[in-house]
């Protein structure tokens, strides 16, 4: 098992050792998270990583994933596309199944908590049946709310607001409420299987195993199969280069447990590619951390071509690999691409074929750009500075008197 100390050599001594000496203020605590998936999905991967290590740290943390039929998951993927902006119905019977699923699960949990942590709206309304077991209820948000449908947003907001305090990604997120907010960015765990240095035979190993030939420049984007990860506008990007350079496109995804939309979506790319010879589409298992890792490793160039983005974890992952990215100028990913130095940033398949075309023609521009990306990740979206982040927030809400705390 790794442990935090593991870090140390990717991140430095003084980071790890900040880590320790914030964890000592919260001691035997207990945290308890709360969200819709175990896998699939940045959410699911966040805290996978995330709470072994809050655990070493000496916090009492636990993970509870909500259950829920199919029906809810229609329901609470209609609020998470209202959040993002789509124009959605919401009719009185969906709003009573929510509600009802969250009794249903509020009858399985008896801890007694410092403080709840609830990840985005699936499992929000937790919170009015469960608020006596915790000190505190912390809303953490990681959807791309910067222009809320008011539908959805008007009835979230009714439960949001009797939470304590809520986590965004990013100030333009943050909405109005009646708490605090926090502006908290996602990371990931340079150590684990999806992020973790590999060799060049386990790289051709996974691309042996998934068919994947190498014969041309590799473009790349793993997303679930969600619209707003527009994989169709990618298709119609590489199309346009493909008129001029010779290159192949791989569209790599698998689903997540509360996605019901991921079939659909898919359909829709397997029409969208069809007659084209190079492009390929790979559908992944939830736990292929290994695969994700030597796809990115072994792409040219990765694509993220996203219309909103709570954050955009795979861009992250993309540009620790050091790689050259190219991301819809959206959500979370305008945090991590800047043009020229750690990415592009594009707003159309035309933009985005441009910036292709760009990068194959200058490969040295690329690696620059790739090395410049993998450190811009190390000062600011490795999963220590997340922890860092978390332990300031959970000791300066678990203090209530005012004292005087050295952090
Ligand atoms: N991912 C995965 N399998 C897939 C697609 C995505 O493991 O088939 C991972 C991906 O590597 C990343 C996370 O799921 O770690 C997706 O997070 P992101 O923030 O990019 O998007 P989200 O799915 O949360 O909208």
């Amino acid at each position: 098992m790794k442990t935090l100390d593991d870090y140390k050599p990717i991140v430095g001594e003084a980071v790890v050792g900040q880590l320790y000496r914030l964890a000592e203020h919260l001691q035997n605590r207990h945290f308890v998270h709360i969200n819709s998936t175990a896998v699939g999905g940045g959410v699911a991967e966040i805290l996978s990583c995330v709470v072994p290590l809050l655990n070493q740290l000496g916090l009492k943390t636990t993970w509870e994933v909500i259950m829920g039929d199919p029906a809810f998951f229609e329901v609470t993927k209609t609020f998470h596309n209202g959040l993002q902006g789509y124009k959605v119905d919401l009719a009185p019977a969906m709003l009573e199944h929510y509600r009802e699923i969250n009794r249903q699960n509020a009858r399985r949990f008896s801890w007694e908590a410092d403080v709840v942590l609830v990840h985005d709206p699936q499992p929000a309304s937790l919170i009015e049946m469960l608020r006596q077991q915790s000190r505190r209820w912390v809303w953490r948000c990681h959807v791309d709310a910067s222009r809320p449908n008011l539908t959805v947003w008007r009835f979230l907001r009714e439960i949001v607001k009797q939470y304590d305090a809520s986590i965004f990604s990013m100030s333009q997120f943050a909405q109005n409420l009646p708490h605090p907010q926090y502006l908290i960015r996602p990371s990931i765990d340079p150590l684990s299987e999806k992020n973790r240095e590999l060799t060049e035979e386990e790289i051709q190993a996974v691309l042996h195993r998934l068919g994947v030939e190498k014969d041309k420049p590799l473009i790349l984007q793993i997303s679930r199969f969600d619209a707003f990860k527009d994989p169709v506008g990618v298709i119609q990007a590489f199309r346009l280069v493909r008129r001029h350079t010779a290159c192949k496109l791989l569209l790599a995804g698998g689903e997540a447990t509360d996605d019901p939309e991921g079939p659909e979506i898919l359909a829709r790319v397997q029409e969208a590619a069809r007659g084209e010879p190079d492009i390929q589409i790979l559908l992944l298992p939830p736990d292929a951390h290994h695969e994700i890792n030597a796809l990115q490793r072994a792409a040219d160039i990765i694509v993220q071509k996203s219309t909103r983005e709570g954050f955009g974890l795979t861009v992250t992952e993309a540009m620790w690999k050091g790689r050259a990215v190219i991301g819809g100028a959206v959500g979370g990913i305008v945090l991590q691409l800047r043009d020229y130095h750690t990415g592009f940033l594009v707003h159309s398949p035309e933009g985005c074929a441009f910036r292709i075309r760009y990068l194959l023609h200058h490969p040295e521009m690329a690696r620059r750009m790739g090395k410049t990306a993998k450190e811009f990740v190390r000062t600011h979206f490795l999963i220590t500075r997340h922890i860092r982040d978390f332990l300031t927030l959970m000791i300066l809400m678990n203090n209530p008197d005012n004292r005087l705390i050295q952090l």
